[in-house]
């Protein structure tokens, strides 16, 4: 049999008390209060299992209004249903009542049948409503649960299509983290905390959801002046333990998109802020969907656009500056891309090694290299050494060296004829590892060229264990030295190279002075636009043939 439920009678009438008490017994246990201040009391003690409340109005003491109104002050008692009990109360009495949270009347005389009835209803309704409240809310933090988030998003943007809206979603860095690190509940207590600062400080909430364990959604109305930086900033900057709270902003929400693609931008927008101390907003505006799209187009075209030879090797050649013979050449990757049209690296390149497609592209470019060497060699031309550049993330593959080595074998390529390029920077991680494979390939006849020197990360030590032959003195000095006159720092580089025994290119030359200036303090080479952009094989070709008469003897006898 089902546990019969709670009733409490609140009626100063002993009359009336005593016939609700018989008529009710049978059905349901009760709880009798003789005025308002006894009901109180009893329904403090009771409220757990307390159903319903049948209030009578006029009582002495603490009359039925008064009980209605500290009943409304403390949460715990607000999800218990009043019934108020009428014999003359005016229909202003009703009204008084119902704002004061009363669900229904009864009059007097009762018919017992009807008041069972309306009482088992109103039990029933307030019993599913609760297991509703429990699936829309969120019990740790009273933010929507997700799905009823998703829910009335899609609502409020179906309903409204000419108001404005922003989506915000926030995330907690390193959440895992913090949980491991101080226990659950310290988390449990930290989301607790930041669901409540958020629902202050952010302007204009209409709707607020957790879609995920760390992870809070708000939609609010289009703030013009975008969000409270700094309130958001100092967020959660008194808890103990504190952790990074981090924020997504789709402006102005497309109302055609899905809530899952809209709280997905507002998480892209977060992700690229990470790791930036002082961003806490990330934007997801019509500029960063430009980028967003471009990468989703490059991500998705690299692997057939690399089957479909798209890539396509530009050689860029480095002169000596002794007697602007051609000593070298540089290989640079370009991508003749079926909608984006013709592509540089720095569109692409910083993504793929992102992405970690740089390494399938590098050994193609590099299989392309000694393709094209072995090419010139079998028609007849003096091909000059070519570099190749090396992205740190080939370091990952587990043997570079032989990698290399063995392309260049395939083609029947002479070591001497392929030169790699890298930079200092790559050293930071796993020096250990990078000077081994420099030693590999420096030891199997490959030149070592340091790529971008005084480009920013330079140390002394990994320059001297690198087995480098070449230091190229990256543009920004030659920038620099140009347009402040003062050619000291690039003095300075070539004192070090010839005191490491090392030859100087410099990269990004332009101008007839800067060559001139650069040969007067020594520098070796040059490569730049001053002697050539870098240029398509099929021009690159006649450039070796027009020089090969004019080739000088340092590119027999150097190390080019
Ligand atoms: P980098 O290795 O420093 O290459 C030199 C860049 O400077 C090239 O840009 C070249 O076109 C440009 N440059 C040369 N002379 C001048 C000049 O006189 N003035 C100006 N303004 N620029 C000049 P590019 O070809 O756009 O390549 C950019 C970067 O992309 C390269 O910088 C390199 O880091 C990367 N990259 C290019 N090809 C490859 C590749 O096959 N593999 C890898 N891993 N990276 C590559
Ligand atoms: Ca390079
Ligand atoms: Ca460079």
């Amino acid at each position: 049999m089902q546990e019969k439920k709670t009733i409490l009678i609140v009626e100063d009438n002993v009359m009336n008390r005593e016939i609700l008490n018989e008529l009710l017994s049978d059905d349901f246990e009760t709880l009798l209060a003789s005025n308002g201040l006894e009901g109180l009391s009893l329904m403090e003690e009771n409220y757990k299992k307390i159903s319903i409340i049948l209030l009578d109005i006029y009582m002495p003491e603490c009359n039925g209004f008064e009980f209605l109104e500290k009943k409304s002050e403390q949460s715990i008692f607000q999800a218990i249903p009043v019934i108020v009990m009428t014999a003359s109360n005016t229909i202003e009495d009703e009204i008084r009542c119902l704002k004061l949270g009363a669900s229904d009347f009864l009059s007097k005389p009762y018919n017992t049948e009807v008041m069972k009835n309306r009482i088992r209803s109103i039990i029933h309704l307030r019993e599913t409503s609760q297991v509703l409240d429990r699936l829309e809310k969120d019990t740790l933090t009273g933010l929507n649960s997700k799905e009823f988030f998703f829910h009335q998003a899609e609502e409020f943007l179906s309903k409204y299509p000419e108001q404005e809206y922003d989506l915000i979603c926030s995330d907690i860095e390193n959440f895992r983290q913090f949980n491991d690190h101080y226990g659950s509940t310290k988390g449990d207590v930290f989301l607790q905390h930041l669901a409540k600062q958020l629902n202050e400080v952010l302007p204009d909430i209409l709707l607020g959801g957790r879609v995920g364990a760390d992870i809070f959604t708000f939609l609010i109305k289009h703030q013009e002046k975008g969000l409270p930086e700094d309130k958001l900033k100092r967020i959660v900057g008194n808890e103990k333990p504190s952790a990074i709270v981090k924020f997504g902003l789709v402006p102005k929400v497309d109302h055609a998109l899905s809530i899952s693609t809209l709280i997905n931008f507002a998480r892209t927008a977060l992700k690229e802020i990470k790791g930036h101390f002082n961003n806490v907003i990330g934007v997801y505006d019509e500029e960063f969907h430009k980028k967003q799209q471009r990468i989703h187009l490059i991500e998705e075209s690299m692997l057939p656009g690399l089957q479909n030879r798209e890539f396509q090797v530009y050689y860029q050649p480095k002169h000596s500056l002794k007697d602007d013979t051609i000593v070298g050449a540089e290989a640079l990757v370009r991508w003749v891309h079926p909608q984006m049209g013709f592509v540089g690296p720095n569109i692409f390149i910083p993504l793929f090694e992102h992405n970690g497609f740089i390494t399938q592209l590098d050994m193609y470019v590099w299989e392309e290299v000694c393709r094209e060497i072995r090419h010139c060699l079998d028609i007849g031309f003096s091909i000059v050494p070519i570099s190749i550049n090396v992205s740190r993330m080939d370091f990952d593959l587990p043997n570079l060296a032989d990698i290399i080595t063995g392309l260049a074998d395939k083609y029947n390529v002479d070591h001497s004829l392929i030169h790699i390029e890298l930079t200092e920077s790559m050293c930071s991680e796993n020096p250990e590892l990078i000077f081994s494979t420099c030693k590999k390939l420096h030891d199997s006849g490959i030149t070592i060229e340091l790529d971008d020197f005084g480009s920013g990360y330079s140390s002394l030590s990994s320059l001297s264990s690198m087995n480098i032959d070449v230091m190229k003195l990256d543009v920004s000095l030659i920038r620099l030295a140009s347009k402040t006159k003062n050619y000291s720092l690039i003095r300075f580089a070539i004192m070090l190279a010839e005191s490491m025994k090392l030859k100087t290119v410099a990269e990004g030359v332009e101008t007839e002075d800067q060559a001139t200036a650069l040969r007067v303090l020594g520098c070796d080479y040059v490569q730049g636009f001053y002697f050539s952009k870098p240029m398509s094989q099929s021009d690159f070709e006649p450039y070796l043939l027009e020089f090969e008469s004019s080739k000088g003897e340092d590119y027999f006898n150097r190390i080019f």
